[in-house]
């Protein structure tokens, strides 16, 4: 008899469908020429399997839906504000909350209140809105994230870690004064969402804290870093996901939150601080960007969803399914010798573009490609984080990012592993054609975060 496996599942059933249109090669051609051959640019409803992003696409529960019938809708003072500032509290620690419209809202305030013209602002790999929110401000941003991060091959656990020397050698060359704060993402987007560990984390604080510098954390996907930390730190084995995740939090001074992963809402974002001089400001600067202090651009309904999805986002089935599915696909893909980012990180399977199509240079953009031949292959859509993602230094010349990668990102509790299935058959057999596979070049470029509009020609 075949070894019996203990396999997992997910911890929900299903409600109600969302039927979705199937294309042919055809159709796939036109429309995907037609978008300038920029994934952004499709319309959904041409694509099959949608992996573009995480962001804003999860399936909400029957309980949050329930609740978006709560909505209070009051100009000032709406009692899901309350409720959502009761449970950020709860679960994570921070004391005062500004809610904002999604993430880049919250970094926009929080990049003007801390950082002064010439700052430096350190961070564990550059995330696109946040290091924009950070230069428009007058900062500069310097990575010090550890060097195995930038090896997709390297299989180190923590690769979301800090390196501290190299914080030390900013700290000693810039002196503590230039440096507000550290920047320190969990589950390191760029990285291909790579948790940073506990230790590491803790040694950052008691570093910051010998020269007086925050650190502020981008926690857009802390429960997925969460998890990594249950299973391979030693220490957290028998620790629930709610209890690492607010370990994580207590290390920090403050954070921004893209609600839109994580907490399982399609729509909202926060600002949370321990600071009481930094959330006066920030009660202050909301206004003026995203809304009253107590909406921040949000509906009541919104801020009730964000509420419930906080709770069940740090639910340990829930996360033992959602990163379960991600590791299902890469395995996936590995077996059928697809180049991934090793380890398989928290929220999706990063294809290395540069190993996949390595007779295509960086300037012919070679995930950029990659990203167009998956949707032609079989409608799934993905998405470049390479060169064109990396976009214009202040002096105008490009970033030229070590890693090259197509994103392959799953949204939370919304494909089965059928799709999986077909998805991983569709990048194999994209791979067996790829010494056919021709590179791009652009011919439009905009002037801000240029991936998102950004429209190519083929070669
Ligand atoms: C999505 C994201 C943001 C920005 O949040 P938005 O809600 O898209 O504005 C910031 N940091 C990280 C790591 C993200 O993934």
């Amino acid at each position: 008899m075949k070894k019996i496996k203990q396999s997992w599942a997910e911890p929900y059933k299903i409600k109600m469908v969302e039927l979705l249109k199937m294309t042919t090669a055809d159709q796939r051609k036109k429309a995907m020429k037609d978008a300038g051959y920029n994934t952004f640019l499709l319309r959904s409803e041409d694509v099959y399997i949608d992996l573009l992003t995480d962001s804003g696409t999860s399936a909400m529960s029957d309980r949050q839906w329930a609740g978006m019938m709560l909505g209070d809708e009051a100009y000032a003072g709406s009692s899901n504000f309350y409720q959502l500032e009761e449970v950020v509290r709860e679960v994570y620690g921070y004391k005062y909350l500004v809610p904002t419209h999604q993430g880049r809202g919250a970094e926009n305030i929080l990049s003007k209140i801390l950082i002064k013209k010439g700052d430096i602002v350190p961070g564990n790999m550059y995330f696109t809105t946040t290091r924009l929110h950070q230069e428009l401000a007058g900062g500069k941003f310097e990575d010090v994230i550890i060097d195995e991060a930038h090896d997709p091959e390297n299989e180190f656990p923590f690769k979301g870690n800090i390196d501290l020397d190299k914080l030390k050698r900013l700290i000693k060359k810039h002196g503590a004064k230039k440096i507000p704060y550290v920047s320190m993402a969990t589950s390191v987007n760029m990285a291909g969402g790579q948790p940073i560990s506990m230790k590491n984390l803790k040694e950052l604080r008691a570093l910051t804290k010998k020269h007086g510098i925050k650190v502020i954390h981008d926690m857009t996907r802390v429960a997925e870093n969460a998890y990594f930390i249950q299973q391979k730190e030693k220490g957290y084995e028998g620790r629930s996901i709610r209890s690492i995740v607010k370990e994580i939090c207590s290390y920090t001074d403050g954070a921004t939150m893209s609600a839109k992963k994580d907490a399982l809402v399609n729509i909202g974002g926060f600002l949370a601080v321990n600071d009481w001089d930094v959330f006066e400001e920030a009660r202050n600067m909301v206004v003026v960007y995203e809304g009253l202090h107590t909406y921040g651009g949000l509906a009541g309904r919104d801020m009730e969803a964000m509420a419930i999805g906080i709770r069940e986002s740090v639910s340990d089935e829930h996360i033992k399914a959602r990163i379960g599915q991600v590791i299902y696909l890469g395995e996936k893909m590995i077996e059928y010798d697809v180049p991934i980012v090793r380890p398989i990180g928290g929220h999706g399977i990063f294809v290395d573009a540069k190993k996949f199509l390595p007779h295509i240079p960086q300037d012919h953009f070679p995930a950029q490609t990659l990203a167009a031949e998956m949707y032609l292959d079989s409608g799934v859509r993905t998405m470049e984080r390479g060169v064109v993602s990396a976009g214009r230094k202040t002096n105008g010349e490009n970033y030229y990012p070590k890693l090259e990668l197509v994103r392959f990102t799953i949204p939370r509790r919304v494909y089965t592993q059928a799709h999986m299935d077909v998805i991983a058959e569709s990048a194999a057999r994209v791979y067996e054609r790829r010494n056919k596979i021709k590179g791009l070049k652009m011919v439009y470029e905009p002037k801000y975060l240029r991936f998102f509009q950004a429209r190519f020609e083929k070669l």
